[in-house]
């Protein structure tokens, strides 16, 4: 099971050091940012002047893409110009198919990185039934063809990522291992085990995936392997290889932060991470201060309150699976994490002050509308909502007020501790709400609680390393077989909206990727973040850990030099005609080359396909190809509406 050095007391996962160039990652070193350029490569000055902006906002390592050989050709010139202008980042060679691009490359920069799933496979999406001695023969010419690239890299000092992205594993990979985690580990290692029978270590690994769940499994998988079985008796006293982190495809905004932060810092919070990129369709150089922001959590975590050790994960860590809940009003069993919306110091008067959460009233109608992202429980503190609210929504007050309202069947009591609930018993609801801190459960109230079919626990820390705790205490109902639903409650204070959206994201998603958490509750102190803003954020969270949807998902390349229109412009374009479609996921890739293999499990692809062109597809189908670029977005609603999966837009007046 083992993954990090520690599911309870934070310390980062040590690995082997790696140099690139002079400036080495792994180790003792702190974790690096990078990122990638988007410019044409054989653009030497916009190339070399993307490279500078990228390293003044904060990036260590700038990786540059090399088709062919010429642009792997162009990047002595690239590295000239740098050194001219008095910039001497060490440079990475995106290589994807063209292994003779890699080996001249390798001679030029400091790294290359390398796609296992397309190195040396041409992908055909194909299920092959191999035979033992077919699926040989193909590694045998694995070997032969990746060699040559291993040792022109021993040679030059340079050093090589070995990145599996989950969407391009090759048909060999995907025959005999499915579209697993333990495919993209394996798919890594039969290109690691070729490095070391020659004796070459500096190498960087990295399990990407658009998907958060199957990211994190995949790297705690990757890790667990190199752990159990050393590969070869060359590898030396440090087994593990540094890890890159990242999360592919992950838009843009807000989306695209959430989705970056819930993957890479669900990593982080157990220690491991030697390198991050934040791959977001927006300029590279906005991508290194998000990383440098996720990164930054964790300079001073080691002195956090200590936690309870735990020898064994209760859960499986390689696999999603929701920890068995009882349902209790509308929580936990089968019923997707529910959103508690932190009224407790937003006064309400009229109607419209639910519009922030979800909730439209129509005078005319006198009804209440609903958006997708309509809160289910309103916490409101001792202040008693003026009129009723949808049933949708309901009321949670603190204990003393909900005992004092008439209104007591319609609402829910909240007790701050698990003693004051035991203390009010006799009062208390048919339904109760009960905070507690890991701290609180004893032999005793587990025993209590067990037997107790009318308690909704929140957990909630004050520990530094916050998420660890909250862990811990599902451990503990876990091993007590406890099955009460447990709403996730992180408070927060004198915080930015970005530090907000990233720190909530980590926290909140590293539980819920692992399929803990019946529901999730922010409280909000001392800040700018509006109800509006934390609504939106806690329902960005949910989808972007896949386990509540409530709007459309995008899947979106990051761009690159190989990209054939301009993917911001694009992606805001298509939002605009298909935000309201909830629960489609359309993929906007920038090439051919790579898009139809990175789409992951997107329903739709508005892919380019040539200068002004477009292809679209339906899952991995081609459905029509080579559409002029002014009409395809029109045709992609076309194709939407064709599938049955359009629905008109409601004008909603917010
Ligand atoms: S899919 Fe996007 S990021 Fe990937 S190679 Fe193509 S253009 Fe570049």
């Amino acid at each position: 099971m083992k993954y990090c050095n520690s599911l309870t007391a934070y310390s980062r996962y040590k690995t082997r050091e790696v140099f690139i160039g002079d400036f080495p990652l792994g180790g003792n070193n702190p974790i690096r940012i990078q990122s990638m350029t988007t410019t044409d490569t054989m653009d030497t000055i916009a190339t070399v002047e993307q490279t500078i902006r990228m390293v003044n906002s904060g990036c260590e390592y700038v990786r540059i893409t090399a088709p062919s050989l010429k642009e792997a050709q162009n990047l002595s010139e690239i590295k000239k110009e740098l050194k001219k202008r008095g910039c001497s980042v060490p440079l990475i060679a995106d290589i994807h198919f063209t292994p003779n691009a890699a080996e001249l490359a390798a001679r030029i920069v400091e790294k290359v990185r390398i796609n296992p799933g397309n190195y040396v496979d041409k992908k055909k999406f194909e299920t092959i039934d191999y035979t033992q001695k077919e699926y040989d023969e193909e590694i045998e010419r694995l070997h032969e063809r990746f060699t040559p690239l291993v040792k022109i890299c021993k040679e030059y000092g340079t050093a090589m990522r070995i990145g599996t992205n989950h969407g391009s594993l090759s048909d060999r990979i995907l025959s005999r291992y499915g579209d697993t985690p333990l495919g993209m580990v394996e798919s890594a290692l039969e290109f690691l085990r070729i490095c070391e029978e020659n004796n070459y270590h500096s190498i960087v690994l990295s399990m990407k995936a658009s998907n958060t769940q199957v990211m994190v499994e995949a790297y705690r998988l990757l890790i667990n392997k190199m752990e159990e079985a050393p590969l070869t008796p060359q590898r030396g006293e440090q087994i593990v290889y540094p890890l890159h982190l990242g999360v592919t495809e992950a838009g843009d905004g807000e989306d695209g932060r959430i989705k970056s932060a819930v993957g890479i810092g669900a990593l982080l919070e157990d220690g491991i991470g030697d390198t991050v990129r934040v791959s977001l369709t927006e300029p590279p150089e906005y991508e290194a201060p998000v990383a440098i922001a996720l990164v930054s959590r964790y300079k001073e975590r080691e002195n956090h309150q200590p936690i309870k050790e735990i020898d064994e994960h209760p859960f499986d860590p390689f696999a999603y699976n929701r920890r068995a809940s009882l349902e209790l009003i509308g929580i936990g069993g089968t019923n997707v994490p529910r959103v508690i919306s932190d009224f407790r110091s937003i006064k309400i008067e009229k109607e419209n002050d639910l519009n922030p959460i979800g909730y439209f009233y129509d005078e005319a109608t006198d009804k209440w509308n609903m958006t997708d992202m309509a809160s289910d429980f309103i916490y409101l503190g001792d202040n008693i909502l003026p009129y009723s609210v949808p049933n949708s929504l309901r009321p949670i007050y603190n204990f003393e007020t909900w005992f004092s309202n008439k209104e007591k069947t319609s609402s829910y009591p909240v007790f701050s501790n698990y003693s004051s609930y035991k203390k009010e018993k006799n009062s208390a609801g048919i339904f109760n709400f009960v905070s507690m801190q890991l701290n609180e459960l004893t032999n005793q109230t587990l025993a209590e609680i067990k037997n107790d079919p009318s308690v909704i626990l929140i957990v909630e820390t004050e520990n530094q390393h916050g998420m660890a705790e909250q862990r811990r205490f599902f451990f503990e109902l876990a091993n007590h077989q406890i099955k009460n639903p447990v709403i996730i409650k992180r408070t927060y204070e004198n915080i930015s909206s970005e530090e907000f959206m990233l720190h909530a994201a980590t926290d909140f998603g590293a539980l819920l990727i692992d399929g803990l958490g019946d529901g999730v509750w922010a409280e909000v102190f001392l800040s700018e973040i509006t109800a509006k803003e934390c609504n939106r954020i806690m329902f960005g969270i949910l989808q972007a850990s896949r386990v509540r949807t409530s709007k459309t998902e995008y899947i979106a390349c990051p761009s690159c030099g190989r990209t054939l229109f301009d993917l911001l412009e694009t992606t805001d374009k298509i939002r605009k005609r298909t935000e309201h479609l909830k629960g489609v996921k359309i993929a906007i890739m920038g090439c051919i080359v790579n898009g139809p293999g990175e789409m992951a499990d997107a329903d739709y692809g508005y892919v380019g396909s040539g200068p002004g062109k477009i292809t679209l597809y339906r899952g991995k189908e081609i459905v029509r190809r080579n559409v002029l670029s002014e009409n395809a977005v029109n045709e992609l609603v076309v194709l939407i509406r064709e599938d049955g999966n359009w629905v008109d837009k409601m004008e909603q007046n917010f």
